[in-house]
């Protein structure tokens, strides 16, 4: 068995788990940083209770695009919760079919989102840009202008050039399984900066064995991505800690 301790799950629905608290636990004990995504403002009282007191879990505030269209009004109770919250998702834009008719309300609230960050400042962000990566990072130059937030493109699948702008404009990356198995995709994981990565499970939206993903899995992206990069495992795992700690550190408030 791979260890676990001390590996990252950047982007995981933990509260979409038949067992909630359990998802919590089972991350915690196997001492995979975990961040509990979530897809409406209605679901953070209760994932920030089972987070709170957990040493790797956090939880983060949400409103999903893909929820847009039948959801837009929630973006209210969203802003209002923002101060409880260091970090924030899943946020973002999807201009895939079934979405694309709420593109511009999702647009809305994305900028309304990135708007909100920039008067707070000190948020970690992790965003979704679903055939929109252009569009998502139009967005972030236009909208979000604190220097002390920081964007992480979750399950990007945007270009080699809009990759580089990304980096430029001082993203980061967080990488599943899923993506690794595209070879394409994976041509574009190679050319991305280490000090900008992390792993993720989007779980339970991904699968291994057959099985729904959870953050544990991270164990085995790790040691793929690892492969890929032509870097000990061990090595991959200390540098993504150190990009957590310089995240950390870039979004503390003083
Ligand atoms: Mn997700």
């Amino acid at each position: 068995m791979i260890p676990t301790n001390g590996l990252i799950d950047f982007h995981c629905h933990l509260d979409l788990y038949p067992d909630h608290a359990a998802a919590v636990r089972e991350a915690d004990a196997a001492g995979v940083f975990t961040l509990a995504v979530t897809t409406t403002p209605k679901a953070w009282a209760r994932n920030y209770e089972l987070t709170r007191d957990t040493r790797h879990v956090r939880a983060a505030l949400g409103l999903h695009p893909q929820l847009v269209s039948s959801r837009a009004d929630e973006i209210t109770l969203w802003e209002t919760l923002l101060p409880q919250s260091r970090y924030v998702g899943e946020v973002g834009l999807d201009a895939g079919p079934r979405f694309y008719k709420s593109l511009d309300q999702q647009k809305d609230v994305f900028a309304r989102v990135l708007r909100a960050c920039s008067r707070t400042g000190g948020k970690i962000i992790t965003v979704h840009s679903v055939r929109a990566t252009k569009a998502v990072l139009d967005h972030i130059e236009e909208h979000l202008s604190h220097r002390t937030n920081r964007v992480v493109l979750h399950w990007f699948t945007g270009s080699r050039s809009d990759a580089a702008r990304a980096i430029d404009m001082g993203c980061y990356f967080s990488i599943n399984g899923t993506m690794l198995n595209s070879e394409k995709a994976a041509a574009l994981v190679r050319s991305l900066p280490v000090d900008r990565m992390f792993t993720e499970t989007d779980g339970p939206f991904t699968e291994v064995d057959g099985r729904l993903s959870k953050p544990i899995d991270v164990a085995r992206t790790l040691h793929t991505l690892a492969k890929l990069l032509d870097l000990a495992p061990t090595s991959l795992a200390n540098a993504m800690r150190d990009n957590l700690r310089q995240v950390l550190q870039d979004t503390e408030l003083r």
